[in-house]
């Protein structure tokens, strides 16, 4: 057998009970599934067969899940710090204890490739680690002193929150919004993407499992325009942290403004790496293709605009066209594959879209530029992939910024090369977009790379690096891409209320009125 055959029927066996059986709602500590409720297919992109029913959530769902996290938040938020410390630590040996199944059911679902989803489920009990670590510190304030009175602030959890989370990797970011909210002690309702539920069930089967409190966890499966939305209108709920689509986060900011939540928004990027001719060359090019053909170009953080300085851009591209025809396409189960089917054929359509789009601003085609099933392909499985949402990896140049396919976020394994002379005009570039998430400078000269990183309009800087994260630092995007940050303690202050308390010496003179002359 070969270890893509191994990896199929393992995945299979996993796969088993969602088949056979409706994904329902999670609630107060139990799988929920009202009679009669209604269904929709849930498919995989390998071949768009089912991987079985799943529930569409209705806004009484929605009730029955915000009601039941109001009516657990005081225990959880009164629990020591130090005991959610160990529940969440609980949950982190439970992730990893069950990280085989996980990858296979997440590759399967959303068709990432094993070989990035294995590193997503530990990272996924690394961000539980991180959180539980920081529980006990998480009321920490600030002690502000006077001449006459001392002030000090204290933190407290601001109560039931809505998580919403995106398809592209729904495991690893749903752990990296949820693991803050609890540590912080807020209980939650997540609203998983309804293209990708499997992995949120086993989440919440996790949080039954570690002992985390009745009610502290609850999943909605549905749409975002029916359950979504009741969730960002609830009364209940104090807060909504989205990672999504820039537009869905607009909608979700009209949704909430009646109740006055506190939104957090992980939006959309099209995100420049720039490549000055000074560069080291090897380490630019790994880092280019991987940061826009790994994760299948799924990836809000991808860099999908190669902004290229024309003294190294006849070399660069020519060696760039050569790795990405030589990109493993393949079914996401084989440990060999670097670059899978797109989610859904919705997005397959999308993307494939931008080839003809491409085409139309006068950009070249230099690599790829359709499915598998268009007669294009090159690769020995291509018969196999004909079923599958598979994309050729793709490679536009001659391009410019203007163009739909510098601007617009794909969201796949494209990417848009633009030439440039000067630095001045490197940062025009890479500023003229709507989205400000992130962005890659690679040269050798310190000081260019320093004016860049202040000149750049992104949450987000990596000066010779792929995207490496460290989960202290903030993570989050300015203009459409995003509002708020994550990581560290960036997560308790959105979790949180801060609270000041000031206490006087009682030497000051209190204000007298209404005095009573004798
Ligand atoms: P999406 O916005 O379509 O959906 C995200 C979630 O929002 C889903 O659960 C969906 O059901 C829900 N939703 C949709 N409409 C809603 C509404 N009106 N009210 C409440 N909920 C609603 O995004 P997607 O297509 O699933 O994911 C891809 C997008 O996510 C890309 O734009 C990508 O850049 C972005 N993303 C951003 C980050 C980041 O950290 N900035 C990370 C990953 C993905």
């Amino acid at each position: 057998m070969s270890a893509l055959e191994q990896n199929i029927a393992s995945a299979e066996a996993y796969l088993e009970r969602f088949k056979a059986n409706t994904v329902g709602h999670f609630i107060a500590g139990k799988p929920v599934l009202a009679a009669g409720a209604k269904t929709y297919t849930n498919v995989t992109p390998t071949n768009n067969s089912s991987l079985g029913e799943v529930v569409i959530g209705t806004e009484a769902d929605v009730d029955q899940a915000c009601e039941a996290a109001e009516a657990a938040f005081v225990a959880w938020r009164d629990m020591p710090g130090s005991e959610r410390k160990k529940i969440l630590h609980h949950f982190a040996d439970k992730i990893v204890e069950r990280a085989e199944g996980i990858a296979l059911v997440e590759s399967m679902d959303c068709g990432q490739p094993i070989r990035f989803m294995k590193q997503a489920a530990i990272r996924g009990a690394a961000n539980f680690r991180f959180f539980a670590d920081k529980a006990a510190e998480a009321k920490n304030g600030l002690s502000l002193h006077q001449e006459e009175h001392t002030n000090f602030t204290v933190r407290t959890p601001i109560g039931p929150v809505g998580i919403i989370t995106p398809w592209n990797t729904p495991f690893m970011l749903a752990t990296w919004k949820i693991a803050p909210a609890l540590a912080a002690g807020c209980t939650i309702v997540h609203k998983p993407a309804e293209l990708t539920p499997l992995s949120a069930m086993l989440l919440a089967e996790i949080a039954a499992d570690a002992g985390l409190l009745s009610g502290v966890w609850n999943t909605v499966n549905g749409f975002g325009e029916v359950a979504g939305k009741r969730l960002t209108e609830h009364p209940a709920i104090k807060a909504v942290a989205l990672v999504g689509e820039s537009s869905t986060g607009s909608h979700i900011m009209r949704q909430g403004a009646d109740t006055l939540k506190r939104m957090h928004f992980e939006l959309g990027g099209k995100n420049p790496v720039i490549v000055f001719d000074d560069a080291d060359f090897d380490r630019a090019l790994d880092a280019v293709v991987f940061m826009i053909y790994s994760l299948n170009g799924q990836r809000c953080t991808s860099s999908s605009r190669l902004v290229l300085q024309s003294g190294i851009k006849h070399k660069f591209l020519a060696a760039l066209s050569q790795r990405v025809k030589a990109l493993k396409v393949g079914h996401p189960l084989d440990p060999q594959t670097e670059v899978g089917p797109l989610v859904h054929v919705e997005h397959f359509e999308k993307v494939l879209s931008y080839m003809d789009i491409a085409k139309q601003d006068g950009a070249s085609i230099e690599v790829g530029g359709a499915g598998y099933d268009h007669g294009h392909c090159s690769v020995a499985t291509a018969s196999n992939l004909a079923k599958g949402n598979f994309v050729q990896p793709t490679l536009f140049c001659v391009a410019n910024n203007k163009m739909r396919i510098a601007q617009e976020e794909i969201f796949g394994p494209v990417l848009t090369a633009i030439e440039f002379d000067t630095e001045a005009q490197a940062i025009e570039i890479a500023n003229d977009t709507a989205y400000g998430l992130a962005g890659y400078i690679w040269t050798n000269d310190n000081s260019r790379a320093m004016r860049l990183a202040h000149a750049i309009d992104a949450g987000m800087l990596w000066i010779n690096s792929e995207n490496n994260r460290n989960l202290p630092s903030p993570f989050g995007g300015t203009k459409m891409s995003g509002i708020g940050r994550d990581g560290g303690d960036y997560s308790f202050d959105f979790y949180m209320e801060t609270k000041n308390v000031c206490i006087a010496h009682g030497t000051h003179k209190v204000p007298v009125l209404g005095a009573v002359n004798d």
